[in-house]
């Protein structure tokens, strides 16, 4: 945890940054030899998970292509609306593709859920998912995640491409906020 907590919101460091590349490097160690005779498309949502796709990618031991995407389902509040919208849409053909979905955190899954089908319904191959965290106590949607970085609890949670209103994503770990910090956002 390199950065300054200027505003004091930071409760504690849930996960170390070696803790975050460890895992990464697991999963890309399983991801490589899962698709050691394809070329897989990994598409990122835009922003949080970022700074993971770059770290993921960097793991495999095999040849990737990368993709990124940008969706609204938050604003600065801390639940998903439901409501999903495209703001900026990939650069590539996913037809025929083994694509798999990078993403930050699965919370309700809204997101991965509708996100799988529209990659589905554009033609995809198939549609795989890494997340780097998971929240399960606040899943409303059943959504497979073939590879997983960590379970955490219910907590809202910024650091590593997470942000809180913009804030936090250059933070090189994850990290609690204090829950009155976002008690009074629009949630
Ligand atoms: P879902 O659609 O699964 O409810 O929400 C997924 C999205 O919600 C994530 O991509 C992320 O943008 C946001 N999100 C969910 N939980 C957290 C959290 O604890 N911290 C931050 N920063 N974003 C979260």
């Amino acid at each position: 945890m390199r950065i300054v907590d200027v505003q004091n919101e930071i409760d504690h460091e849930l996960i170390t940054h070696d803790e975050i590349m460890k895992r990464i490097q697991e999963a890309a160690d399983q991801v490589s030899e899962d698709y050691k005779h394809t070329l897989p498309l990994l598409v990122c949502v835009l922003k949080g998970a970022a700074n993971t796709m770059t770290a993921f990618a960097q793991a495999m031991s095999i040849q990737v292509e990368l993709d990124y995407m940008s969706l609204s389902s938050y604003g600065a509040g801390t639940s998903s609306s439901g409501t999903i919208t495209v703001r900026q849409d990939l650069s590539r053909d996913v037809r025929g593709r083994d694509v798999i979905i990078v993403e930050d955190i699965i919370d309700s899954g809204r997101t991965l859920d509708w996100l799988v089908n529209e990659l589905k319904s554009r033609g995809a191959k198939s549609v795989e998912i890494f997340a780097l965290l998971e929240k399960p106590a606040r899943r409303v949607i059943d959504v497979d995640v073939k590879y997983k970085g960590f379970e955490i609890p219910d907590e809202f949670v910024v650091g590593f491409g997470l942000d809180y209103d913009e804030r936090y994503r250059n933070l090189d770990s994850i990290a609690v906020l204090k829950p009155e910090v976002y008690e009074g956002a629009v949630q």
